[in-house]
């Protein structure tokens, strides 16, 4: 059976979010009070509901308490973010996810019982610095505190070894989860520019100049072999 989701509030964030959800094969129901949030998403979502996702009833009405995960994706108005995370939980749904603005909002809605509270614009922010301050860090992604998975470009040191020549986790204590390769291939008589993941690497693959590892480990030693040059 589809996994079934509630969006509620269709704002960037929450459309996206629906969006994404419906392309991986879920069933979704969109909530806004907005009628033209719904009108925007009406062709895309299994089910698009206009009204007010603070009342119980309206949101019973159209079977919301069903829902596997439901998330709450309004940012601008704390206050309806909170009652609505209010009457989801009175509703007993399985599980909530809500989006927060600043820390006291978060705060409130993990002391509400939410699953999990995720804070888009200030992780785009921290993943911006990261790579502002270390131009070869391409994507940065926290995984517990101190601890990350990155996308690095190979230093030119380590162009041309194989892995088992880089020694980058004897010598950086990290892991090489993947490499990333640029290749020109022809398709259809022109030649495209592609890439290419090796999400298998062996002691034996090579790495080449312009390659971006995915490594994982301390955020200290990440920084350590992204100053490595
Ligand atoms: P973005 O993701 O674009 O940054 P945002 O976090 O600023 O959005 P908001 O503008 O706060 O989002 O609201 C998101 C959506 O939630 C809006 O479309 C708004 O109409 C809807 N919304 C707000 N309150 C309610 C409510 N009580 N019931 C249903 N929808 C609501």
């Amino acid at each position: 059976m589809k996994r079934q989701f509630a969006v509620i509030g269709l704002g960037r964030f929450g459309y996206s979010v629906a969006e994404t959800l419906v392309k991986k094969g879920c069933e979704v129901l969109a909530i806004d009070h907005d009628e033209t949030k719904i009108q925007a998403i009406s062709d895309l979502a299994t089910f698009a509901v206009q009204c007010d996702a603070t009342d119980e009833r309206a949101l019973k009405s159209v079977s919301a308490q069903n829902v596997d995960v439901a998330v709450v994706s309004i940012g601008e108005n704390i206050e309806a973010s909170i009652l609505i995370v209010q009457t989801l939980k009175e509703m007993g749904i399985k599980s909530i996810i809500a989006k927060a603005v600043t820390t006291t909002h978060g705060r409130i809605l993990t002391n509400l019982g939410v699953d999990e509270v995720i804070y888009p614009e200030r992780d785009a922010a921290v993943r911006l610095a990261h790579r502002l301050v270390s131009p070869k860090v391409l994507e940065y992604l926290e995984l517990a505190p101190g601890y990350s998975i990155e996308e690095v470009t190979v230093p030119e040191k380590l162009a041309g070894l194989r892995l088992s020549e880089a020694r980058i986790r004897e010598q950086y204590r990290l892991n090489v989860l993947g490499i990333k390769k640029r290749v020109t291939r022809m398709v259809k008589g022109r030649m495209v520019k592609d890439e290419v993941f090796n999400f298998t690497p062996s002691p034996d693959d090579v790495v080449e100049r312009g390659d971006v590892l995915v490594v994982i480990g301390k955020e200290e030693d990440l920084d350590q072999f992204c100053n490595f040059e």
